[in-house]
């Protein structure tokens, strides 16, 4: 037993030395990854129960000349731990508000929204107001037409300082969501402080909707506060039409996932918008 352990022990240990192998190749890496033109933005349809076209979300894509396409699960947190995310999340700002005023220009409805993930270091960063107005006048979108999202994690911490930068963007007259939600602990009386626009439902939570009992009064109890704040519910993940179908019953407002796309291209974002009608 003794000797299996130490055996254990070198498997474990040249594992964690080919991970931090890794992430040192995909850190340096990452650093030419824009310059080099390895990164896009990909487009997810958000869309109110009843199919319309409500939004989309930006997820960004790197795909490395060897490696291939690398998941954004694996290398935001390597931007992150390496301070790059400011310099990639600004180009993804960019990039995401320009395309969503050219569709806007291109006849898309006017409150469509563009909703752009914001990591908790951009959130923290000094002048992210000046940034955010900055990428509002230079796209020339509306800025009730973009909408931030940040993770319950980011925002159950330092809860007075969110409070402020909320209010703070809420001026600016962007929109503000809370994504993953459910799976922090924000209490009702925080939640109320916050004033954001819209809670994300957890894509955890949905999946298992129409089978567990407890998902299922999770989402509900979610969707009800959300409502009592005057806040409007997104869930995420949404594959199956089964999953959508209890959503809607639930009151649940708009809805994302594998079953209306994938995140696309823009242009096949656009083509799939307008081949599917809904617009
Ligand atoms: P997220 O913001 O929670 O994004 C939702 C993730 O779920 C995306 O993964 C999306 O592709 C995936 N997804 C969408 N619909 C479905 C579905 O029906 N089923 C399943 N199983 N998954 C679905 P993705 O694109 O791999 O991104 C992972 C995470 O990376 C994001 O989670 C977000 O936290 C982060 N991320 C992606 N792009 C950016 C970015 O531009 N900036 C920052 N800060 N973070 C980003
Ligand atoms: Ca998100
Ligand atoms: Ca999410
Ligand atoms: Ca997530």
């Amino acid at each position: 037993a003794k000797q299996d352990g130490r055996n254990q022990h070198a498997f474990f240990t040249q594992e964690m030395q080919a991970q931090s192998a890794r992430t040192l190749q995909l850190e340096s890496a990452l650093r030419n990854a824009l310059s080099q033109g390895e990164l896009e933005v990909y487009y997810q349809p958000q869309l109110s129960v009843d199919g319309q076209l409500v939004g989309a979300e930006a997820l960004l894509r790197w795909k490395h000349p060897e490696l291939g396409f690398i998941s954004p699960a694996e290398f935001i947190p390597i931007a992150e731990s390496s301070g790059q995310i400011l310099r990639i999340g600004e180009w993804v700002l960019r990039t995401a508000c320009a395309q969503m005023q050219r569709w806007l220009e291109a006849g898309y409805p006017a409150h469509t929204t563009m909703a752009v993930n914001l990591s908790m270091a951009q959130f923290r960063a000094q002048g992210l107001l000046k940034l955010i107005a900055d990428v509002l006048q230079q796209s020339g979108l509306p800025a009730h037409c973009l909408e931030l999202e940040l993770t319950e994690s980011v925002a159950m911490h330092k809860p007075a300082s969110v409070v402020q930068m909320i209010r703070e963007l809420r001026k600016l007259g962007v929109r503000l969501a809370i994504d993953d939600f459910g799976t922090g602990y924000s209490s009702l009386s925080y939640l109320k402080q916050l004033e954001v626009h819209k809670l994300k439902i957890d894509q955890s939570f949905v999946h298992d909707i129409n089978r567990d009992g407890s998902d299922q009064r999770i989402v509900q109890a979610i969707i009800g506060m959300a409502h009592g704040l005057g806040m409007l519910t997104i869930a995420e993940g949404v594959e199956t039409s089964e999953q959508l179908q209890q959503l809607t019953l639930m009151g649940c407002q708009e809805v994302q996932g594998y079953l209306f796309s994938r995140p696309l291209p823009a242009a096949e974002f656009d083509a799939l918008v307008r081949g599917k009608g809904l617009l």
